[in-house]
């Protein structure tokens, strides 16, 4: 465009996994507006942060070079020269030490294109399968849950089929403001049309006071509750017969493990009283009955996830869901909203230990045999480190480098200490980002990256909705988009990659995947979209499961109960439980979104929640400082009183503006059984008042 022109450049909202739509009016490098237009998801609507947390693209302090330690300090480099030496040191530590001394961590930040060359690199020109993306702290968990019980990990329907239920129940979800566009669209629809809503949850924020039925049990119990409800229909006679007796299989052995499960013993667990639960029960029934349409969407978040038991509660979701028959119709099914935009696509386009894009297994020789004609080399049969087992690899020595892109790992990640002694003990350290992030402090070499606004290619949302974004600026300095950097990097190493635009990755990733075989750049021009699986003839998939689920027999499969109670039980020096979420002002960590300043005044820093029973107690007035401590760490936060936090509990937003203040200097190396996710929601403080 010429200088001075305005432009309007479709793209998509990275924030949240909703995934609005909108037109970017620009006029050089100033936003002059953001305008919703008629996006699948969002229609147009968008939330604060979509409509006006643009403006760090802009901010003076972007990467916007290279940079190389030097000693204590960095000096900026040229593009050859950082990755040179990136070349050199992988080369030199891969021929000392294997190929599985490196690890590559992608981000849900960036595009599909961009996760598919992060593994493309680890698993081709490195030859590991040490690769994963940030999914592992949030929703790795829900992915399994439904992996176990109806086999593909995402959404099995639409955000419209959420709007055409019958009663929507939200579990360990601040949809409001983790997810602000689609609980507009549930409100609507509770106001609208008389939809159902229950909210379950440990802080009673808005859609809870919305609500129809709010609940509020003990933290850590969802799995307990979920189970003793499900046994309860199965006991009554309640459950949908038909729908299991055709599709479902494991019913006797599911029921068995069921047995411990009574509404009383539910009660003395959770808290949560036995009528009430028994309640829920005949709600769900009387919503899931067939005669109308529509049934129950339940929507879960990282409340239920980032827990010990997080796959298991996850599992417990989707046995609840498949004991009502609630899958394979409009109105229906499973729900786990993804935080970030591309959580969803960061997996689905192979940046997993175990999985090549499209969820294809490494383990499977013909899989394997096939990437490695495409990609000309030997792709590995052993499952790669994840993130968590990454940073014990790094402490443990055996770890030698680790390439990291989008992520502000040394704040997110559980444990901060622990992560940062990892950082400190890596022999080699790449960080790929659009600031001098916490986590760039332990680097060695600094890649500038451009964000979404700079950068096309795609990102799926929490329905598996794969949409385009253009490019409404320029990079801005020499940063680049990822995938231009991932290029640079391969081809220093020898790969010889010749991409010119992310149509050239996807053309590839499609031709190798089953999952987007129609997948095609022009097929998602402007507006329109595909949610996957997406055919070789472009049709696709919005609704999973109407006529089989995804197991060779067809049928879903009910996964037995185990209740995993949380490991870190307040006691006599941590008795109070600290719960975390997401801000609706900010993202992720907030080095974005403090760096925009209107929505920086607005917020200007984390705080903690303390009820009003509690701060009367201990003596903490509304603004003042306190101290937490917990078994990990400590941090200073401002105390904010109000009755959204049970008496017991405190609440910490996950984004904090200075980096000693980070909840996960709270944080425990617990984590999910099944998945590593880190149970962030699993942890005992003591408070302190200053
Ligand atoms: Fe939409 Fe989420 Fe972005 Fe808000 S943060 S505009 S709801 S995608």
């Amino acid at each position: 465009a010429r200088e001075g022109f305005i432009r309007k450049t479709k793209t998509v909202c990275t924030y949240c996994g909703v995934g609005c739509s909108f037109d970017v009016w620009t006029r050089d490098r100033h936003i002059l507006k953001v305008e919703p237009g008629p996006g699948p998801a969002n229609g147009v609507s968008t939330c604060v942060k979509g409509k006006f947390a643009w403006d760090y693209v802009n901010s003076g302090e972007r990467l916007t070079t290279p940079l190389i330690r030097d000693g204590e300090r960095f000096r900026e480099a040229t593009w050859d020269e950082a990755t040179a030496l990136i070349a050199r040191r992988f080369t030199d530590l891969r021929a000392a030490h294997g190929p599985d001394a490196l690890g590559f961590i992608a981000s849900s930040k960036c595009t599909n294109e961009e996760a598919y060359l992060v593994q493309k690199l680890a698993r081709q020109v490195i030859g590991t399968n040490n690769v994963d993306n940030c999914s592992r702290y949030c929703q790795s968990p829900a992915t399994m849950g439904l992996w176990r019980t109806v086999g593909y990990g995402g959404d099995s329907g639409t955000i419209h089929d959420i709007e055409l239920a019958r009663l929507v129940i939200t579990v360990g979800s601040n949809a409001a403001e983790s997810h602000p566009v689609l609980a507009t669209r549930v409100k609507r629809a509770h106001k609208r049309r008389g939809q159902g809503l229950v909210v379950v949850d440990l802080r009673e924020h808005e859609l809870a006071r919305r609500a129809d039925v709010f609940l509020r049990p003990r933290a850590g119990t969802d799995f307990v509750w979920l189970s003793a409800v499900t046994k309860y229909i199965l006991d009554a006679g309640l459950a949908a017969h038909d729908f299991l007796q055709d599709r479902v299989n494991g019913l006797d052995e599911y029921r068995a493990s069921l047995t411990a499960f009574t509404l009383e013993y539910a009660e003395a667990v959770t808290g949560l009283r036995a009528p009430d639960l028994r309640a829920l029960a005949h709600r769900i029934v009387d919503a899931s009955d067939g005669r109308a349409p529509g049934g129950v969407c339940i929507l879960w978040a990282m409340g239920v996830t980032q827990q010990v038991g997080g796959s298991e509660t996850s599992a417990a979701i989707s046995n609840l869901l498949l004991v009502t028959g609630n899958y394979g119709r409009p109105g229906m099914g499973a729900y786990p909203l993804r935080g970030h935009n591309n959580v969803q696509g960061a997996s689905d386009f192979g940046a997993m230990p175990d999985r090549l894009p499209g969820y294809q297994q490494v383990s499977d020789p013909d899989v394997r045999a096939k990437f490695s004609v495409a990609w000309d080399c030997e792709i590995r049969p052993e499952a790669g480190l994840n993130n968590t087992t990454m940073v014990a690899a790094a402490l443990d020595g055996t770890l030698k480098a680790l390439y990291l892109s989008g992520e502000e790992m040394g704040l997110t990640d559980a444990n901060a200490d622990h992560v940062a002694r990892a950082h400190e003990a890596l022999e080699f350290f790449v960080v790929q980002d659009v600031f001098f992030t916490h986590t760039a402090r332990y680097a060695d070499v600094v890649l500038p990256a451009s964000p979404s606004l700079e950068k096309d290619g795609t990102f799926t949302n929490t329905e598996r909705r794969i949409q385009r974004l253009h490019a409404a600026l320029p990079p801005l300095g020499d940063s680049l988009p990822d995938w231009m950097i991932l290029q640079r990097v391969a081809n220093a190493l020898g790969a010889g990659w010749t991409y010119t635009h992310p149509a050239d990755i996807m053309h590839e990733a499609a031709s190798l995947t089953p999952l987007f075989a129609g997948v095609t750049y022009d097929r998602l021009d402007g507006y329109r979209s595909l949610v996957w699986p997406v055919n070789a003839d472009g049709t696709d998939t919005p609704l999973l499961y109407t006529e089989r689920f995804n197991f060779p027999d067809g049928r879903a499969r009910l996964y037995p109960a185990q209740y995993l109670p949380r490991v870190e039980a307040p006691d006599a020096q941590y008795d109070l439980h600290l719960n975390s979420g997401r801000m609706l002002e900010h993202f992720h960590e907030g080095n974005m979104t403090f760096r925009v300043p209107g929505i920086a005044a607005q917020v200007p820093d984390a705080f903690v929640e303390v009820h009003p029973d509690l701060a009367r107690e201990r003596g903490v007035e509304d603004g003042a400082y306190v101290r937490l401590v917990s078994r990990h760490g400590a941090v200073r936060l401002r105390a904010l009183v109000t009755d959204r936090v049970a008496p017991g509990e405190l609440y910490v937003p996950m984004n904090a503006r200075r980096a000693e203040d980070a909840v996960n200097r709270l944080t425990g190396a617990q984590a999910d059984a099944a998945t590593c996710t880190p149970a962030y929601k699993d942890t005992a403080v003591r408070l302190e008042v200053l």
